[in-house]
Parts: structure tokens; sequence; C-alpha cells
């Protein structure tokens, strides 16, 4: 039986990964779960899966959960959360928090030597390297949950990384794929959550549709896989069934497909090094009949190439990047600016820092680098012509 604690527990990865504990009874189980302020969601999860230990983003919530619940101890903040990515119980972590807030428990639970399951890609994007080194350094484990590098990581079973000569990200294009250009300064919040093939939080919806998302992945693969940025492509792929794929130097592509449906990698995950049956809808290839690819057209989406200069130039700039993105999307999502100023936001902060690209040795310094660029972003006036 292995245990696992789950950081964003009423989320949709969240939410997830307890289905995938349901298919598995006999298998997992779970004794932890942070999450923020749905603390319906939260009441229902502790009484079906009854956890040791639960967080809250909040004091005042853990005040009001802890009236409504008996037996499980409650605790709150950063801190309650790295708690229960540490609980001495827990084999494994799925870290499926949103953005730079999952931070501090990765690590946490890094460092105490868990398997984490990472799903919130933004941590590798702000810390890769403090997160990786404090994985070998402590004899923790990374497994991608993300389901284009947990693609990659079984590509990666049929071949040494010496024999790699390129990692390729396949990307649905979201939902503005075909949308002509020139009306994107009136696309809607609504319009942007709707995405074409998965369903997902906002934050990460609407970077689907700006393609930062994509952007935000190659610096995730960037890590995970210490890969060049200049090793890692970038293949637009509609169907998002090929999820994606590692060319070999022999020439020999290995790709890894699915249906789109996030229990797979996150059973993978879990379950490393085992494949054990899934109940999960299986793939039916002849009812698709047909898979489609094309290039990234990098003047539609900005983003993308923003990304990728942030990973080359490396140090505090992904921090930066990420940071100015977090805040630049909940601005959108607050109607404070149009879908084509969420890249510009992104862009005027990383020129405020183009020069000034400092070392990220520790989380303390990917969180001072984070909490400047969340205050430029703020600060940033984009006018809504609509
Ligand atoms: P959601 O918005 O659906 O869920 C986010 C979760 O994080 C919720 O449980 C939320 O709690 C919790 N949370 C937010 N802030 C805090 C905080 N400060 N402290 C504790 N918990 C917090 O997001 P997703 O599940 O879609 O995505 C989660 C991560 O996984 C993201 O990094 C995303 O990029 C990544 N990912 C998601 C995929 C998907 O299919 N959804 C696919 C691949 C990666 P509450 O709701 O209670 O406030």
């Amino acid at each position: 039986m292995r245990k696992i604690s789950i950081l964003g527990s009423t989320g949709s990865i969240g939410r997830s990964t307890l289905a995938v504990v349901d298919a598995f009874p006999d298998e997992l189980s779970v004794v932890g779960l942070a999450a923020g302020a749905n603390l319906e969601l939260l009441v229902e999860q502790m009484e079906r899966y009854r956890p040791e230990l639960v967080s809250v983003r909040s004091a005042e919530d853990a005040a009001r959960l802890r009236g409504r619940t008996k037996g499980v101890e409650i605790v709150h903040g950063p801190e309650g959360a790295s708690d229960v990515a540490t609980l001495g119980s827990a084999d494994a972590v799925i870290a499926a928090i949103v953005g730079a807030a999952g931070i501090p428990p990765v690590y946490a639970a890094l460092r105490a030597g868990k398997r984490v399951g990472i799903a919130n890609k933004e941590v590798l994007v702000a810390a890769g390297d403090v997160m990786t080194r404090t994985a070998a350094e402590f004899g923790g484990e990374i497994l991608p949950v993300d389901s284009e590098h947990n693609a990659v990581h079984q590509a990666l079973r049929c071949g040494d990384h010496t024999e790699i000569q390129r990692i390729i990200l396949t990307a649905s294009g979201g939902p503005f794929l075909r949308r002509d250009p020139s009306t994107f300064g009136d696309i809607s919040i609504e319009d942007a959550l709707n995405h074409p093939t998965w369903r997902m939080g906002s934050k990460i919806s609407i970077d689907s549709a700006t393609m930062m998302n994509k952007g935000l992945e190659v610096i995730e693969a960037h890590h995970l896989f210490a890969m060049p940025a200049e090793r890692i492509d970038i293949l637009i792929h509609p169907q998002s069934i090929v999820h994606s794929m590692v060319e070999y130097v022999d020439g020999s592509i290995v790709a890894q497909l699915s249906t789109t449906d996030m229990k797979f990698p996150i059973q993978y995950a879990l379950l490393y090094p085992a494949r054990v049956t899934a109940p999960f809808a299986r793939l039916d290839l002849a009812r698709i009949r047909s898979l489609e690819f094309l290039p990234v057209d990098s003047e539609r989406f900005p983003a993308v190439e923003l990304a990728y200069a942030a990973c080359s130039e490396g140090g505090s700039m992904p921090a930066v990047l990420n940071a100015a993105n977090e805040i630049a999307v909940e601005r959108f999502l607050a109607g404070e600016l149009p879908f084509t100023g969420i890249v510009e936001v992104v862009s005027r902060v990383l020129d405020l820092h183009a020069g000034r690209t400092r070392p990220i040795q520790s989380v303390e310094d990917a969180l001072h680098w984070d909490a400047w660029a969340r205050n430029e972003a703020r600060g940033i006036g984009v006018a809504i012509e609509r």
C-alpha cells in the first residue's frame, strides 16, 4: 500500500488524483490533503478518505474547518502545506497547487526524501535547479505528472540520455489556433477558458490560450530532463492524443499516446515503475482515424519565444517570467487586462529585468524574484480596448 499526500486536492488534478486512488484501493491510500479555500469539497474529501493531516490557506478557514470535523489535525498556510508534504507516513506526494505557492511544500517534500509527482510546473520554472539538486541530495524523486513530460519520461525508457537528439513537446494550440490574430484584443474570459481538448483549472486554461503554458513546459522539460532549450521543440497537435515524443540520434521517434485524461499520467507517477491494469477508458485509434501535426506560429503566440529566451538566459529570468505571467493572468481574469495584455505585461517585466539576472541558489532567491516580478506586473497599465 502506497500512502499519499495531495497538495491542491480540491483542484482539477487533485480530484483526478483521488479518482486514481478510488481505482486502486489495494495499492493507494490518502494520508494528507492540502487545499486553498474550497472548504465544502475539502470536508467531503476528509469524510471519504479520512486523512491524518489537512491544511488550508488561511488561519480563519483552518479554525472554521476544526469546528466542522473531528479527529483530524488541521494546519494552515505555506507551513501547513509543507507539513502535509513531509508527513512521516506519506510515501509520495502529488504536487497540484497552482503557481509559485507550491514552491515551499514541494521543496520540503524533496528535502524529506519523498517521491513527488509534479503537476505544479511553476515550481520547476521558478526554482528548477534548486528542486532537482535537492532531490538528488536528499534522496527525493521527481516524477512528471504534466502529460507532456510524463510522455517524455516514458519515451526515455527506450534509450540512454547520450542517445537523445531532441525532445518534442506536443501542444493542442488551445482555443485560438485558427482565430484571426487581429481579433485577439476582443477575446473574452469565457472564450479563453474554453479549451478544446482538456478540462483544467482556470490559470492553466488561460496559459494554454496564450501558449505560455507550452513555454513554461519547455523550461520544465529543461530541468526535468537536463536538456538545453534549443534541443526542446514544440509541435502543434490539435487532437492532444500524442502527448510528446523523444527523437533519438538514430532517427527513431518514440511517442506516448493515450486519451486526454490526466488519470493516466497520475497513475504512472504514483505506481512507477510498475504498470498496473488501468480501469479508465482506453484510446481507440481506429475511431480517431487521423492525427494532425503543424509547426508553431510564433507571431500568433509570442509567449513561446519569451519563454525560450528566459530559459536560455537562466538564473532569475524564468522565475520573473513565471511570476509576471501569474499576475497578468490574474488581472485578465479580473477584467483588468485584455487578452493581448497578458503577454505585453510579461514582456515588459522581462525587459525591466534584462541585464539584472541573478543566480537562483535557494528557495529564498526564487521567492525574492517572484515577489519582485509580481509587484512590477501589478503596476503595469494596459488599456482594455473593446
Ligand atoms: P486548479 O485551479 O483546478 O486547482 C488548484 C489547487 O490548488 C486547488 O486545490 C486550490 O485550492 C489549491 N491552491 C491554490 N492556491 C493555494 C495555496 N496558496 N495553498 C494551498 N492550496 C492552494 O488547478 P489545476 O488542478 O488545473 O492545476 C494545478 C497545477 O497542475 C498547475 O500548476 C497546472 O499548471 C498543473 N497542471 C494541470 C493540468 C490539468 O489538467 N488541470 C495538466 C497539467 C498540469 P482551492 O480550490 O481549495 O482554493
